[in-house]
């Protein structure tokens, strides 16, 4: 019996945490969305939770490691780096190898701002960006440790890709 050979789909995840800022001038980007919070993430590019967390997916799912690996956070010419920029680029690289995004689904972690207003915007500017369907939901800590504090905000993601 000859067994039949599996489809080529490759699943990754990506998980990233930043700071908040003291600085009251370093806006909120998600996605490549400004949202409006009164406070922004510390980061060496414009620490994009979103923007990273799906590259790692992308990047995981095709053994090419995360995204520090290639856009490290000692580099001057990444500082204020837009994201979805580097995103981007993470996508090219596992197209490069022969490997497509088929979607993404992320999941952001942050007790400020209220993120339900945004959430289509923020979708839609990844999906954007990678050419395939990119989910994002928010859900809050329920004020439980440093993240319900409002210290930090966190994204995860899963991706899924093909190989024609
Ligand atoms: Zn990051």
């Amino acid at each position: 019996m000859e067994i039949p050979s599996p489809p080529k789909l490759r699943i990754g995840n990506g998980f990233d945490i930043h700071p908040v800022s003291n600085d009251p001038s370093r806006p909120l980007i998600l996605g490549g969305v400004e949202v409006s919070s009164g406070f922004g993430l510390l980061g060496h590019s414009d620490a994009d939770v979103v923007c990273h967390a799906v590259s790692d997916a992308v990047l995981g799912a095709v053994g090419l490691g995360g995204i520090g690996d290639h856009f490290p956070d000692d580099d001057p010419s990444l500082e204020g780096a837009n994201s979805l920029m580097l995103l981007s680029r993470c996508v090219q690289m596992a197209a490069e190898k022969g490997w497509y995004l088929i979607n993404a689904d992320v999941t952001v972690i942050a007790q400020q701002p209220h993120l339900s207003g945004f959430l289509v915007e923020i979708s839609s500017s990844v999906s954007l960006t990678v050419s395939a369907p990119v989910s994002v939901k928010a859900k809050s800590p329920e004020r439980i440790g440093s993240l319900g504090d409002n210290l930090g905000m966190v994204a995860l993601a899963s991706a899924l890709l093909w190989q024609p």
